[in-house]
């Protein structure tokens, strides 16, 4: 049995994305800024796919701009953002301390450049508190961005109050929504968004395309100069299948979405009780306000990595951490935020489910993973010292 549960890394492309994309690529190949028919073929394609992307965020085409992924719409947002404020005479930016490297590393960047970066701390559970943002308002705060939901403990936030904060106080709010578009329901009107990040590949449609929904009014500078494609916000030749792919992923996700939150939330809820089951494990993240298909849990004096390499070998393929991080041996930087002591941030494992997965993986996934674990612990020195009181227990 080969199990993928690692969709919040990337997931597979769906049949129907796949067969629109390969139409595209044979049929619709001119340049959407050429004159001639086969440019205005791709020009109409090109419409049509933006048209489909803001219907289903509540946008108007005009606000949605294509990107190359979830990673280039962060920092084209936060960049603009900040061009603005700088501007403006505001150089106050607000963060989390749990956001993506996207967001992170960018504001990093920033902040060598003379801006003033505060990132709010994100509570036990997982939550970036609307009071939090409140308190770090100040009158020179150009720009408050917060993830819709993390992609490593699935945590869903109050966006649509942290909204209406920055709305009333007249700053740009930006939410990387990379992990929520496409699974959990978005209207950028009404929950009061400035700017929003997606990514294709999150939600079963290609790689490398992503869009950013900027509101008409809120100031948006070219990240990457040349011609004058997608009203010069954004130079360069439109990956016009890699959009229209997007478009068909994100109509499907839209479509589906009351019926896959609600089969993933089943799946998860099982795949949550069978291993909570474990001794010295814990569930991280709220339990309730989490994304239908995120389970992520600690078993204590489990090294992530061993978990992963013995779990691929039984035919489950999950992750530690996120896929940017693991690889390295430093802890979670989500964990350490939501106040996990490194022993326990070390030994994570995420298991990200679609709506491909079964209820017959979950039991099968249950059984294997708690009988690594404990196979891991026998030979662990650590869990000996536990074992006879030697050491004090961090999940109890
Ligand atoms: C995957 C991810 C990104 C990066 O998106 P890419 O399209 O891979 O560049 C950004 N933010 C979050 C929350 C993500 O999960």
């Amino acid at each position: 049995m080969r199990i993928y549960a690692d969709n919040a890394a990337t997931t597979k492309m769906s049949k129907a994305v796949i067969d629109i994309m390969a139409e595209c690529m044979g049929e619709t190949y001119g340049n959407p800024s050429s004159l001639h028919s086969s440019g205005q073929r791709a020009a109409e394609v090109l419409a049509g796919a933006r048209e489909s992307v803001a219907l289903t965020l509540g946008a108007e085409p005009k606000e949605i701009t294509f990107t190359s992924g979830g990673s280039e719409a962060d920092n084209q947002a936060i960049r603009s953002a900040a061009g603005w404020g700088k501007k403006v005479g505001k150089r106050h930016l607000i963060s989390t301390a749990f956001e993506h490297h996207a967001v992170l590393h960018t504001l990093g960047k920033l902040e060598e450049e003379g801006f003033e970066v505060t990132l709010l701390p994100v509570h036990e559970d997982g939550i970036v508190r609307v009071e939090d943002v409140r308190a770090a308002l100040r009158e020179d705060t150009a720009l408050v961005s917060v993830m819709f939901a993390n992609n490593e403990i699935g945590t869903v936030q109050p966006i649509k109050e942290i909204g209406a904060l920055c709305r009333e106080n007249g700053v740009i709010f930006h939410t990387d929504a990379v992990q929520a578009a496409g699974h959990i329901r978005i209207d950028v009107k009404e929950m009061q968004i400035d700017m929003l990040s997606l990514s294709a590949h999150k939600f079963h449609g290609p790689k490398g395309v992503g869009a950013l929904y900027v509101r008409k009014g809120v100031p948006l500078f070219a990240f990457i100069e040349g011609g004058a494609q997608e009203r010069g916000r954004r130079a360069g030749t439109e990956n016009v299948p890699g959009i229209v792919g997007m478009a068909r992923a994100l109509e499907l996700a839209a479509a589906n979405l009351e019926e896959n939150g609600t089969y993933e939330g089943a799946l998860r809820d099982a795949l949550i009780e069978g291993l909570a089951k474990i001794p010295h494990s814990r569930l991280n993240g709220d339990r309730e306000k989490r994304l239908p298909g995120n389970v992520n849990f600690c078993f204590e004096g489990i090294e992530g990595e061993s978990l992963l390499l013995l779990l691929d070998a039984k035919g489950i393929e999950a992750s530690s951490g996120s896929a940017c991080t693991s690889g390295s041996l430093d802890p979670s930087h989500v964990l350490l935020a939501i106040g996990l002591p490194h022993e326990a941030a070390h030994g994570s494992l995420r298991l990200t489910l679609s709506s491909e997965n079964t209820m017959e993986e979950v039991e099968y996934m249950v059984e294997e993973i708690a009988g690594v674990v404990e196979y891991l612990r026998g030979i662990s020195p650590v869990w000996e010292e536990l074992e006879k009181g030697e050491r004090r227990h961090v999940i109890q």
